[in-house]
């Protein structure tokens, strides 16, 4: 978390961040109760001295047989302890509620991050590719996934409810062909790839900066103190969680993974087809790196890169947008997202998050490392998603569509799709 020496050094600074990602938290509070906090510490800290103190006369008076003075000297005892009882429970009391506070603080945000109040503020930076123009009546990835017998999202529905789908024969194969290709990606550019573990303690989640704000969006395991991970950003952050790294080089880390979602919030939003699922499989970059603020500049600029490369070999046409203040998460300093066309929206929507949490992460996760003069500091952390599917599936069927009803396969897909250039009806 924060540290409250730096947030009291920065307290306007860590008000308008939390303003501006809507968290509900008053700095001054928490600071005011952080000085009661330290209030209370002290006499705790002078009554346990004083208990102590007449504990140990006790003692001698007792060996030199002054039994009454040392009778009396108990009395006082009883009261001393009967009054820190008291001042203990008090502070257990207000130390509780500092960390609560202190656990929602958010991250500041970078002097470049645009202000706003929700997505419709994002600022566009870019677009890359062509749309695609249908002079034929386009169908939806539903209707081709149907066609193609590549989805099947009512018998998804009969089996898991809501949300569901159940991905088949080329459907499968397209799934699993942009998880690799995105994967071999990140193995050229240096990645080292995980297998990690998806179901977590909760300290993972509160320190990679899920928790608490986000703790309605995970799904709880019954009576194992356990939660199944909405991204593998989690166990690859805490991978190195406690411990002392060297960042000479960023360190770069690969996972593929199932993601779970509880959704909480977005009902009604989506609801057709593949776009908000429960379940789905992310492949992910995280980096850790020396917290220079320039050296995460650029790893930022780099997992977006990669992300941007990605979707140029799917031939999709997309945009970087800059998230504002409004859209962003708690944990996060700056972020761009990356919107892939899918023309049954007639819109971009997003396919990519790319995130600098610059050192937030690493404090609530004790990551450190050493800087030129070897003394300890914590690292910088960075996240993006490398391929999210089935999201991906959506712009790669409804964009590549032909008239006659087949869907083109890119160039870089085939080799994971036993060389297919086409997925023709059957
Ligand atoms: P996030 O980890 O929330 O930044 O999401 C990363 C990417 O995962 C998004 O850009 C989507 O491509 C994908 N994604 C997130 N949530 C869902 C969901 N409920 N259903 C399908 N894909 C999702």
């Amino acid at each position: 978390m924060l540290d409250m020496k730096w947030v009291r050094a920065h307290a306007e600074e860590v008000q308008a961040a939390a303003d501006g990602k809507k968290i509900k938290v008053d700095i001054a509070v928490l600071l005011q109760r952080d000085d009661e906090r330290k209030v209370l510490l002290q006499q705790t800290e002078e009554s346990r001295r004083q208990r102590n103190t007449l504990s140990a006369e006790i003692g001698k008076l007792m060996q030199s047989g002054e039994r009454e003075q040392a009778e009396k000297m108990r009395a006082q005892v009883k009261q001393l302890n009967e009054q820190l009882e008291q001042e203990e429970a008090k502070l257990a009391v207000i130390q509780e509620e500092v960390t609560r506070l202190q656990w929602l603080l958010p991250n500041i945000v970078s002097p470049d991050t645009p202000v706003g109040l929700s997505d419709e503020d994002n600022v566009e930076l870019r677009r890359v590719g062509e749309l695609p123009v249908f002079d034929y009546e386009a169908r939806d990835h539903v209707e081709l996934g149907e066609m193609h017998e590549l989805i099947d999202i009512p018998r998804g529905v009969k089996i898991g409810g809501t949300r569901s789908y159940v991905l088949k024969g080329a459907g499968l194969l397209l799934h699993r062909a942009v998880q690799q290709l995105a994967l071999d990606l990140l193995l050229k550019q240096g990645f080292t790839p995980l297998e990690v573990p998806l179901m977590v303690r909760e300290d993972t989640l509160v320190n990679t900066g899920f928790f608490p704000t986000g703790r309605d969006q995970v799904y709880e395991l019954q009576g194992e103190n356990k939660w199944l991970v909405g991204t593998s950003e989690v166990p690859l952050v805490s991978y190195y969680a406690d411990e002392v790294i060297d960042v000479k080089e960023p360190v770069k880390l690969a996972a593929i993974s199932t993601c779970f979602r509880s959704e909480v919030g977005s009902g009604g939003r989506d609801v057709r087809g593949l776009y908000r699922v429960h379940q789905f499989a992310k492949v992910e970059q995280v980096i850790l790196c020396a917290p220079d603020a320039a050296e995460s500049e650029r790893m930022l600029q780099e997992i977006t890169g990669h992300a941007e490369e990605l979707l140029q070999r799917l031939e999709l046409p997309y945009r970087v947008v800059a998230v504002c203040t409004g859209d962003m998460s708690q944990k996060t300093y700056k972020q761009y997202d990356i919107e892939t066309w899918m023309p049954s929206r007639e819109a971009y929507g997003e396919t990519h998050s790319s995130s600098n949490l610059h050192d937030f992460q690493a404090r609530r996760s004790n990551i450190r490392c050493r800087d030129e003069e070897g003394k300890l500091v914590y690292c910088h952390t960075l996240n993006n998603t490398a391929v999210a599917s089935p999201r991906i599936l959506i712009p790669l069927l409804e964009n590549h569509q032909q008239a006659d009803g087949s869907i083109y396969i890119p160039e870089a897909l085939r080799p994971y799709m036993g060389g297919a250039e086409r997925l023709i009806l059957p």
